[in-house]
């Protein structure tokens, strides 16, 4: 058997199994798995002796050249990705906006513009729905055909995203005939609007108000309801950024009783806490963004609810906002300040650190819930998230032992500060590999940009 790559020494690790084995690669995709694989047949050897091979890391929130508030997310389909690649994942899935009035393709046309022959890995897209007349839930089901099989909606951002709740249960209702999943915004933005407008009259301007004015029961009762609607609906629903106990609880009980809810949190909510804001000036609008950071105990209740799968994937929800001339849009008024922060470069290290070399779950499930559920619950599976014949060769060969300082001087993300600046991690990529080819070796990025292509995601189902 011929191969184009062949991977020698490592440690294969999936959701379910780790053990020694050789891997070679054929147009793209894996072709053989097991020991001693000839090298004299592969055009390029790897040797991945000391490190784990695992499944490319699939990041299901993130929002490249996205505009909001007057200026945009600092990172396009090229910069965002080739982070993303540095990082270890090889496949996202991005966020089209529908504009009100706009039909929902129009909105699939202008962000599959923006990735058309930037991206370096591949991408899909969720719609966020703004506007849903019938005419447009024709349209959810024809486009679930076509491989955009996941919309979002708001229950936050009143005037701008927020969809009421008969439009929310009408969309859950086409998902659940047309195998699509919903994902939601759970935070209450009707009681969050009257918050922050006392907030504002008493002068209180500063950036730690965007998270003193955002409670966690408004994110709970989003939550909840959400999950109300989808029951009736018979649907599934996926819930974005979890941030909180009292959010991460409804999902526990709604599982417990059998019913298709999810939930994703974040490496911000695992590492970060209202305590960030505790910075001098305006520094604290670095740590702006929705939902937003909670009190410290809350991280050790979301690490346990990854390891009991009560959540199921971590993503990033990566919108960049520089500091200096985006951030400081809200100097006087934190209401102005663009939301979003910059993490798609760091969640596979993040979450390993913590995680694996943590003691709270092992490497199996770090690579299911950064690879493995995500491929499952948006249709990529098994084409993407596992290693197997037949799979794509998306594949990171890990070394669980490199240790790296998080700091803006050296990441990739276009943006001027960095989260997690100083935090340090053990366990990051040493190459990457998108469908075979090579993307990162050794800390230089050998990919080219428009190697990504759009992947036509399959319908949800509960296999
Ligand atoms: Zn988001």
């Amino acid at each position: 058997m011929q191969f184009d790559t062949l991977i020698q020494n490592g440690i294969i690790a999936t959701a379910t199994d780790t053990y020694a084995s050789d891997l070679g690669i054929s147009g793209g995709k894996i072709v053989a798995l097991g020991q001693n694989l000839p090298a004299d047949a592969a055009s390029h050897v790897v040797d991945a002796a000391g490190n784990y091979i695992i499944p490319g890391g699939i990041d299901v929130h993130t929002h490249l050249d996205m505009p909001f508030g007057g200026t945009k997310s600092a990172d396009d389909f090229e910069s965002g990705t080739i982070a993303a690649a540095f990082g270890g994942t090889t496949t996202l899935i991005d966020f089209a906006i529908q504009q009100k009035g706009q039909t929902l393709r129009n909105a699939l046309d202008t962000w599959w513009k923006k990735a058309d022959g930037k991206a370096v890995i591949d991408y899909g897209f969720h719609c966020i729905v703004t506007d849903l007349p019938d005419a447009r839930l024709e349209e959810m089901k024809s486009l679930a055909g076509e491989g955009v099989t996941s919309f979002k909606l708001f229950m936050a951002y009143p005037g701008i995203f927020m969809v009421e709740d008969a439009l929310i249960f009408k969309a859950m209702l086409t998902a659940s005939d047309s195998g699509s999943m919903i994902c939601m915004h759970a935070e209450n933005g009707g009681a969050i609007d009257v918050i922050v407008r006392r907030a504002l009259a008493e002068g209180k301007t500063a950036p730690k108000y965007h998270a003193l004015t955002r409670p966690t029961t408004a994110e709970a009762e989003a939550t909840g309801r959400a999950i109300a609607l989808a029951e009736m609906a018979g649907s599934p629903v996926y819930i974005v950024h979890l941030s909180c106990s009292e959010a991460l609880e409804k999902v526990r009980e709604a599982r417990d009783r059998g019913l298709p809810v999810y939930a994703e949190t974040c490496p911000q909510y695992l590492y970060l806490s209202i305590e960030n804001f505790d910075v001098p000036g305006f520094e604290g609008a670095k740590y702006v963004f929705t939902p937003p950071l909670r009190e410290k105990w809350h991280q050790e209740r979301l690490w346990k609810g990854l390891a009991a799968d009560q959540l199921q994937v971590v993503s990033t929800d990566h919108c960049p906002f520089c500091y200096k001339e985006q951030k400081e849009l809200g100097k006087d008024d934190f209401t102005k300040i663009p939301n979003g922060g910059p993490g798609i470069e760091h969640r596979l290290s993040l979450v390993f650190t913590g995680g694996v070399h943590g003691g709270r779950f092992p490497v199996n499930r770090f690579v299911e819930m950064v690879s493995t559920a995500p491929a499952r619950l948006f249709g990529l599976y098994p084409r993407k998230g596992t290693i197997a014949v037949g799979s794509d060769a998306d594949l990171v060969i890990f070394d669980p032992n490199l240790e790296q300082v998080i700091s803006a001087a050296t990441h990739h993300m276009r943006v001027d500060y960095s989260m997690f600046e100083g935090i340090k991690v053990k366990g990051a990529p040493r190459q990457v590999l998108s469908r075979g080819r090579l993307l990162i070796d050794n800390g230089k990025f050998v990919g080219r940009a428009g190697h990504g292509e759009f992947v036509k995601r399959q319908r949800y189902s509960l296999q």
